[in-house]
C-alpha cells in the first residue's frame, strides 16, 4: 500500500473523500511513492471557510508574535533541511544538492517574513492642514490562495504563504499534484512551529480545484506559478472574479556572450545554467547568444556540456536528474526531434539510459547551434536539458532578438566591458539581469521580477512587493484639538 497524501484543513490532516486519485511516482524509477486524493468541492469550501474564520483572530495577533512564528519556522526548516531535501529529491528526481538548494531558497524567504514589522510600517505626514495629520496603515486582505508548479516544491510555496501569513492573512495552498510530498512536510513543520489552526490550509487537485479557488467569493488574492497557458487562464479567471492576482509563468532565457568575456567562466556557467535540474527551471538559460568571435567557443562548450551526466538523486557524480513525468519526457523528445530537422544538432540526448534505472525519464545533454527565432525549438519553452545556440554579429542584434521574444523572465550577459554591460542592463526588456552571473535570481529582500509574457499582474512575489500584494492601504486623516479646561474630564470628541 502506498502512502496516502492528506489534505490539511482547519489544523488537521485528513484523507480526501473524492474518488479522484493520482499516483505520485519516482521520475527515476516509476516506483509509486504515494497516492494523492484530490479535494472534493466541499473540501475546498471547507478549506476556504476555515481560512476565513481563522482570519478574524489571526489579523488581531500582534505583529511581533506573527514574526516570532516565522522565526521558529525558519529554525525548524533549517533543522530539517537535509530531511526536506531528501523528500524533495525522491519526489522530483533532483540531485540531493539541488534539492537542498530548493529548500534553502525557501528558508531565505521565511527569514524575510520574520522581519515583517519593519516591512509593514506605514507613512505619516503631520499638519496636512492646520492641526490635521495624515497617516497610512497597511492591513491584510483576508484569505489568500497559492497555486504552485512541480519544479520547486519547497521554494515556491515558501515564496507565498510565509509572507502572506506574516502580513496577517490566512492561506489556502494548492501545490502541484505531481509532487505533493514536500508541501506536506512544510505544513507539518509550520504547525510544529506553533501556527494556530486555520491560518494555513492545503488542498490537492488540478484544474477543477484551482477554478473553484479562483472563483470562490471568500478568496481575496491568487498567487500562481506555472506554465504560461495555465497562467493566462488563472489571470483572466481570477481578475474577472475580482481577485488581486500575480502569475509567474513560462520563460525563454538568453545569455549573451561577448567576445571579450572570460571564456572559462562562460563555459562553466553555461553547463550548469542550461542542463542543471534537467533544464526544469524557469531561470534556466535555454538560449546562448554568441556575439562575433565568441561563436568559436561553441565546439568546446559542446565538449563540456556532453560531460554533464544525469543520474539518481543520491548519485554524487550526477549533474542532474530525470524529467518529472513520462509526458514531459515524451514532449521534450518530440521537441529534440523537431530541432534535429531545423538546426545543427551538436549533442543529442534523446537516447539516454542510466544504469540500473531503465524506466527513468532520462534525457541526456542536448545542444543545437545555428538556431534562429523562427524555429520551434526557439519559440517553445522546452523545459528540458537542451541548449540552443545562436550566432549574431553585434550586441544590438542580440538585444533586438531578445526584446522581440515574448518572454522576459531572466537574462544574462558575460563581458569584460562595463560599457557593454551598462548598455545591456539598460536596454534589455527582461526583468532579471545577470552580469557575468548566469542565473540572476534575486534574493528575498528584492522581489522576483519577471516581465512581459513571463508575468501577469503588478506586484511580484517576495520582498517589498509581496508585502504590498498581500495588504491593503488605509489612510487616516485626523484632527484632534486639545482643550486645557477639559483635561482630566471625558475625552473631547468635538471636531468643530
Ligand atoms: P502547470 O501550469 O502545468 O501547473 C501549475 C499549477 O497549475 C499546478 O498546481 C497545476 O495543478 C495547476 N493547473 C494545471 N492545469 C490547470 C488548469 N487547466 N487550470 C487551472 N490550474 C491548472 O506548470 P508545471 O508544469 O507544474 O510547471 C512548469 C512551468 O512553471 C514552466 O512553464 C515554468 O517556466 C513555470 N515556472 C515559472 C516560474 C516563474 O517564476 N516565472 C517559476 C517556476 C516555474
Amino acid at each position: 500500500m502506498s502512502r496516502k497524501i492528506p489534505l490539511f484543513i482547519n489544523g488537521e490532516f485528513m484523507q480526501g473523500s473524492s474518488d479522484q486519485t493520482l499516483p505520485v511516482t519516482s521520475p527515476a524509477t516509476q516506483e509509486v511513492l504515494a497516492e494523492v486524493t484530490f479535494a472534493t468541492s466541499r473540501e475546498v469550501d471547507f478549506a476556504v471557510a476555515s481560512a476565513k474564520e481563522a482570519f478574524e483572530t489571526w489579523r488581531e495577533v500582534p505583529i511581533s508574535d506573527r514574526a516570532r512564528l516565522m522565526l521558529r519556522y525558519q529554525a525548524l526548516l533549517k533543522e530539517h533541511h537535509d530531511e526536506l531535501g531528501e523528500i524533495l529529491a525522491k519526489d522530483t528526481g533532483k540531485t540531493f544538492e539541488d534539492a537542498k538548494g530548493d529548500v534553502w531558497r525557501g528558508i531565505e524567504v521565511v527569514e524575510q517574513a520574520a522581519n515583517i514589522a519593519s516591512a509593514m510600517m506605514g507613512e505619516t505626514v503631520e499638519n496636512v492642514a492646520g492641526g490635521i495629520d495624515s497617516y497610512s496603515y497597511i492591513q491584510p486582505l483576508g484569505v489568500c490562495v497559492g497555486i504552485t508548479p512541480f519544479n520547486f516544491p519547497a521554494m515556491l510555496p515558501l515564496w507565498m504563504f510565509p509572507m502572506a501569513i506574516a502580513c496577517g492573512n490566512t492561506f489556502v495552498l494548492k501545490p502541484s499534484e505531481q509532487v505533493p510530498m514536500t508541501p506536506v512536510r512544510l505544513v507539518e513543520l509550520f504547525m510544529e512551529a506553533g501556527a494556530p489552526k486555520g491560518i494555513l490550509n492545503m488542498v490537492h487537485g488540478g484544474a477543477e480545484q484551482v477554478d473553484q479557488l479562483l472563483n470562490h467569493p471568500d478568496t481575496r488574492s491568487v498567487s500562481f506559478v506555472g506554465s504560461s497557458h495555465v497562467g493566462e487562464h488563472v489571470y483572466k479567471t481570477a481578475t474577472a472574479a475580482g481577485k488581486r492576482v500575480q502569475c509567474m509563468m513560462g520563460a525563454k532565457n538568453h545569455m549573451v556572450i561577448m567576445p571579450d568575456a572570460d571564456k572559462n567562466a562562460v563555459l562553466n556557467a553555461l553547463v550548469g545554467a542550461s542542463v542543471g535540474a534537467a533544464g526544469q527551471r524557469c531561470m534556466a538559460i535555454s538560449v546562448a547568444v554568441f556575439v562575433g568571435e565568441a561563436a568559436q567557443w561553441i565546439p568546446e562548450l559542446a565538449e563540456r556540456v556532453a560531460k554533464a551526466r544525469p543520474g539518481a538523486w543520491d548519485d554524487g557524480g550526477a549533474a542532474y536528474g530525470p524529467l518529472i513525468s513520462k509526458a514531459a519526457h515524451a514532449r521534450v523528445l518530440d521537441l529534440i526531434a523537431k530541432g534535429k530537422s531545423e538546426a545543427n544538432c551538436l549533442l543529442d540526448g534523446s537516447d539516454c539510459t542510466v544504469e540500473g534505472m531503465p524506466d527513468g525519464n532520462w534525457v541526456g545533454p542536448t545542444m543545437f547551434s545555428g538556431v534562429t527565432p523562427e524555429m520551434t525549438i526557439y519559440k517553445e519553452e522546452i523545459f528540458g536539458p537542451v541548449l540552443c545556440c545562436m550566432e549574431l554579429e553585434t550586441l544590438d542584434e542580440a538585444l533586438a532578438v531578445i526584446n522581440a521574444n515574448p518572454m522576459g523572465n531572466g537574462t544574462s550577459i558575460f563581458t569584460a566591458s562595463g560599457g557593454a554591460a551598462r548598455k545591456y542592463q539598460h536596454e534589455v526588456a527582461v526583468g532579471q539581469v545577470g552580469i557575468n552571473i548566469p542565473i540572476p535570481v534575486p534574493l528575498p529582500f528584492f522581489s522576483f521580477t519577471g516581465w512581459r509574457g513571463s508575468f501577469r499582474g503588478d506586484l511580484h512575489p517576495y520582498g517589498k512587493q509581496a508585502v504590498r500584494f498581500y495588504t491593503e492601504t488605509k489612510t487616516v486623516t485626523a484632527r484632534w484639538r486639545y482643550d486645557e479646561s477639559e483635561a482630566g474630564k471625558q475625552p473631547n470628541m468635538s471636531i468643530n
